[in-house]
């Protein structure tokens, strides 16, 4: 007879699936998706039902491993903690707390999974990463424009007369709002699709237009000008509700169609096409995808979208809105979980920089902690990433599995999975809702949680301020603000919450800017791609697979990967499907497997993210806004081999 548990997905995924857990005996049986979900509504995709296999898998690290003389040798967790201990002691005596470094991701959701950074506060403060390798400038962009990014409610699409999906791709990433697109189309939304690349969301779609990667900022602009040269922008919205106008239509009026044509690689009947959408289908709602702003001009390509948006008169009514992501959750932590205050000292670093950060960093970085994440796999210009690691002293990772940053770190401490612990798990890619995740399954092997571990380390170095919690006690001393707004753990357990001010059309009464209205961009800013480096002839992307996050589904696997060109001119090159490849960069190469199709454009490089060896034809490079790398920059050349 199985038991069933409640839980959630803890995958960096824009849907944050709920889940029910059939247990027998202690050992999980299914996952499956739970339908009292309000969004994800008991379907979930195949990388949350293999997260059980995964779990159990001969990946999973079940001992605390420290290398010596090259090769991993368990030992206990007293060995493990006396030598960090020593280690970060020494460190803060001889140099000082700057010289310890430590890197995080989103690689395992939940409130809890945010407590190392508590330890590192309590320390007196590391070098910390900041920035973003995912969607940090549109994040940025929607912040200086509206406020803060809020989404709409997925059923407010039922309200629109037009889907516009700039750049997202739901089949692979964001599924769950494939039924929803499905039933407006039903009822007589039309779907446009704009994407470099002809994906799987085509197949959604009633138009389609590629254009030229990074070009966005520019469709959006000379978009917004074609409309207004029509005379069809929403004057009442544009005079009551707008900052900036002025400015940004005289920049309008300057706007050269021809390098717009250009750069967009669309010609004239395509703009007035996707204009005339816009004007006759109102509202109509925009979702943004990530890969637009990992380009330099990428935060006011999302901010161009923005203006875009509120010229057609499509902020702050049904059927209206530029969903990007649902910031809203991050009001309500508590301000003492991660005990900020107590880091005397700060130090940042930009995650797509962490490679000349190492190189450069005076005081020198002594000894690096990685947490929920793979840098190793996820940082551009890999090479010289291992470079600068090999040059560091002492390097922890705690992870689930042995990632291949674990495979270069002197020390590896295992950390419990999701379904070991309770925690609360939600994603602020889309709208949130807070998903109570129980203690399904005892502790595999001799892992511990996070929290568990930096506790232990702050007791044995004498750190006042990190306690032996509970998970209960911390969650509750976590959501404190939520309770004064009459939201307790309780109410979690027992449902679906969203955070308070969680509208269903944001902006309807007013925005969290300065102004309290929308601010238009000033787009004398970049507003386009890098150029790259000269020689190079092809752009590269590498958005998101399918079957995996990140690199998670490709642990231990080091197959080539696929590398997908245009027919036509791998057909110029005679290279076949399937033939071996050379991608090379200024940064590196990488062999791969040609795939040739007609998806891809001509002039572009597509190869998934994740996989191994990627990042080493990516740049070091930083977009506009939200210190975002700029990994869409990358330019290669591609050869048969
Ligand atoms: S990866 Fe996304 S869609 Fe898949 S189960 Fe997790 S949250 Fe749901």
């Amino acid at each position: 007879m199985s038991e069933i548990y409640r839980s959630a997905c803890p995958l960096d995924c824009f849907d944050g699936c709920g889940f029910k857990v059939s247990v027998e005996n202690g050992i999980i049986k299914r996952i499956d998706g739970d339908v009292s979900h309000p969004f994800t509504r008991g379907f979930i995709c195949p990388k949350g039902r293999a997260l059980a296999d995964r779990i159990y898998g001969p990946h999973r690290l079940r001992h605390p491993l420290l290398k010596r003389e090259g090769k991993f040798v368990s030992i206990s967790w007293d060995e493990a903690y006396d030598i960090i201990v020593k280690k970060l002691d020494y460190i803060k005596r001889n140099f000082s707390t700057l010289s310890v470094a430590h890197y995080y991701e989103s690689g395992s959701g939940g409130l809890l999974r945010s407590l190392d950074n508590r330890f590192f506060n309590i320390y007196g403060g590391v070098s910390e990463c900041s920035g973003s390798l995912c969607w940090g400038a549109g994040n940025s962009a929607q912040a200086m424009d509206f406020g803060m990014p809020l989404s709409h409610k997925p059923d407010d699409m039922l309200n629109s007369k037009l889907i516009v999906l700039w750049g997202r791709n739901p089949v692979y990433t964001n599924i769950h709002l494939v039924p929803f697109i499905e039933r407006a189309r039903k009822k007589g939304a039309k779907v446009l699709l704009i994407d470099p690349i002809a994906t799987a969301s085509t197949k959604l779609a009633d138009y389609y237009y590629s254009i030229k990667a990074g070009s966005d900022a520019l469709l959006a602009l000379g978009l917004a000008k074609t409309i207004i040269e029509r005379g069809k922008e929403d004057r009442w919205f544009i005079s009551n509700r707008t900052n900036g106008y002025e400015k940004y239509l005289s920049l309008l009026k300057r706007l050269d169609m021809g390098w717009v044509l250009h750069e967009t690689g669309l010609c004239p009947e395509d703009i007035l096409n996707i204009a005339g959408l816009l004007m006759e289908n109102r509202p109509a709602t925009c979702y943004i995808g990530y890969g637009m702003q990992r380009h330099a001009g990428g935060g006011n390509a999302v901010r161009a979208i923005d203006a875009l948006w509120a010229v057609l008169g499509n902020v702050g009514v049904r059927g209206g809105g530029v969903n990007y992501s649902h910031r809203l959750m991050s009001r309500y932590i508590d301000d003492g979980f991660y005990a900020a205050d107590r880091a005397t000292a700060k130090r940042e670093f930009l995650r797509g920089e962490m490679a000349t950060f190492l190189e450069e960093a005076d005081p020198p970085v002594k000894a690096l902690f990685v947490t929920k994440a793979n840098p190793l796999r996820q940082i551009p210009d890999t090479g010289r990433l291992i470079k600068a690691l090999n040059k560091i002293d002492f390097k922890v990772t705690l992870d689930l599995f042995m990632t291949d940053t674990c495979e270069v770190s002197d020390m590896v401490l295992p950390v419990t999975s999701f379904l070991e612990e309770e925690d609360v798990i939600y994603t602020t890619m889309s709208r949130t809702y807070l998903n109570y995740a129980e203690r399904v399954i005892d502790r595999i092997g001799e892992a511990r949680p996070e929290w568990e571990i930096f506790a232990d380390i702050a007791e044995r170095m004498g750190l006042e301020g990190f306690p032996h919690l509970t998970s209960e006690e911390w969650l509750e001393m976590a959501l404190r603000p939520l309770k004064r707004h009459g939201i307790t753990l309780e109410d979690i357990k027992k449902g679906y919450i969203e955070p308070p001010g969680s509208t269903e059309i944001p902006w309807q009464d007013g925005f969290m800017t300065e102004s309290g209205k929308f601010e238009f961009l000033n787009f004398d800013l970049n507003i386009r791609a890098g150029d790259g480096d000269e020689g190079y002839t092809y752009r590269l992307i590498t958005p998101h697979p399918k079957d995996s996050l990140h690199s998670q589904s490709y642990v231990g696997i080091y197959d080539l990967p696929y590398v997908y060109i245009n027919t036509g001119e791998a057909e110029k090159m005679g290279i076949l499907d399937g033939d071996k490849v050379l991608v090379t960069s200024p940064s590196g190469e990488l062999e791969g497997l040609a795939r040739p199709s007609r998806a891809v454009p001509v002039g572009t490089v597509m190869i998934y993210e994740g996989q191994y060896g990627v990042n080493r034809l990516t740049p070091i490079a930083t977009a506009d806004l939200g210190g975002q790398a700029a990994i869409y920059d990358a330019r290669v050349n591609i050869r048969r081999l």
